[in-house]
This record gives C-alpha cells, structure tokens and sequence, in this order.
C-alpha cells in the first residue's frame, strides 16, 4: 500500500488537478484478455450500430447515417484519449480498455481539457437510446426483416451488458472515487 501511495505522489503531479488527491488503491494494470474482451464488447456495439443506421437513410445508394455514425464514434474516441485519458491515473498504462497506452501513443501528458471530456463523454449515455430509438422507429414504420429486428434486440442485449462489465471494472480502478462515468465512485 505504501509503494502505492508512493507511485499516486509521484504521479500526482502529471494529473488533472480535478484527479489529484482522489486516486484509491486498485489494479495498476489490468489483463491482455480483460482488454481485449471489454473492447470487443464496445466495438461491436459501435458497428452494430452502423449497420442498424444502414437502411434509415440512403442517398444514391450511399448510407448517409452509417457514415456519419462512423466520423462520430472515430472523432469522439480520438478526443476522448486525449482530453479524458491524457490526464488519467492509467496514462500510459494498461487501464480496463488499455486506452491509456493508446493516449500516451498518440497524446502528451495532460494534454486535453477535462471539462471539454466530461462533454465528450455524453457519447455513451445518449448515443445507446438515441440509436435504439432511430431504429426501432424505422422497424415500426417500414416493416423491417426479422433480421433487422434480430439487430435491434443484439443491439440492446450487448448495451445492458456493459452496465456489469463497466461495474466490474470500475470497482478495482484507481480512479472510481474522481472519473466522471465511475459506477461505483461511492465505494
Ligand atoms: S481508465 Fe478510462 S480515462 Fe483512464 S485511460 Fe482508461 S479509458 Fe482512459
């Protein structure tokens, strides 16, 4: 515990200031297999959805939706390793997605803004509803293909998973006490 407090001290210094002093004792890197199982759950959410958004709208026989989706998600997730990651405890570590490392590859050091983060980060709460909804409409109104109602449902069963996922990751991560999507930062 005390090397730990030791490394939080040292660190400290490079955090956003919003971060410094909240940091608990938890995992200081997490598993190969835990990385890339918790990612695999979130990318096939994000493609998933680009197919879903595939029929909504279609100009020329391009999927206008599907291509916006795509620059979202890309720019979002981008932004969000430098302005959320670039000031995290697992900069440059392998946090419960490993997108520390990826920050620290592609960023400097507290580097982003936290509050332009806290923004960035409504990504996840309102793009699950907000895609869910586009197509179950489009399914009511054109009658879609069992498949595409297959979708839908994979769609909503692969999002109510993550809220266990998230919980169990956020209950050994050193910044569940200050990061703005912590589940458990009561505990
Ligand atoms: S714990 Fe969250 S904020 Fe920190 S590096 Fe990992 S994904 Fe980014």
């Amino acid at each position: 515990m005390k090397s730990f407090q030791f490394l939080i001290n040292k660190l400290a210094k490079y955090m956003y200031p919003c971060h410094t002093n909240k940091i608990l004792p938890g995992r200081n890197s997490f598993s190969i297999l835990w990385i890339i199982s918790e990612n695999t759950l979130y990318i096939s959410i994000w493609i998933l959805a680009g197919f879903l958004l595939v029929p909504v709208w279609q100009f020329a026989g391009i999927s206008i939706l599907t291509i916006v989706w795509a620059a979202i998600v890309i720019s979002i997730q981008l932004a969000l390793k430098k302005h959320n990651c670039s000031g995290c405890y697992y900069y440059d570590k392998r946090c419960h997605l490993g997108w520390g490392k990826i920050s620290s590859a592609l960023f400097e050091q507290d580097s982003g803004s936290p509050e332009l983060a806290q923004k960035l980060s409504l990504f996840y709460i309102v793009s699950p509803p907000l895609i869910a909804i586009v197509s179950i409409s489009y399914a009511l109104v054109e009658k879609a293909s069992i498949g595409f109602l297959g979708m839908i449902v994979l769609y909503i069963v692969l999002n109510a998973i993550t809220f266990p996922v998230r919980r169990k990751g956020c209950a050994v991560c050193a910044m569940r006490a200050t990061c703005p999507g912590s589940s458990v930062a009561n505990s």
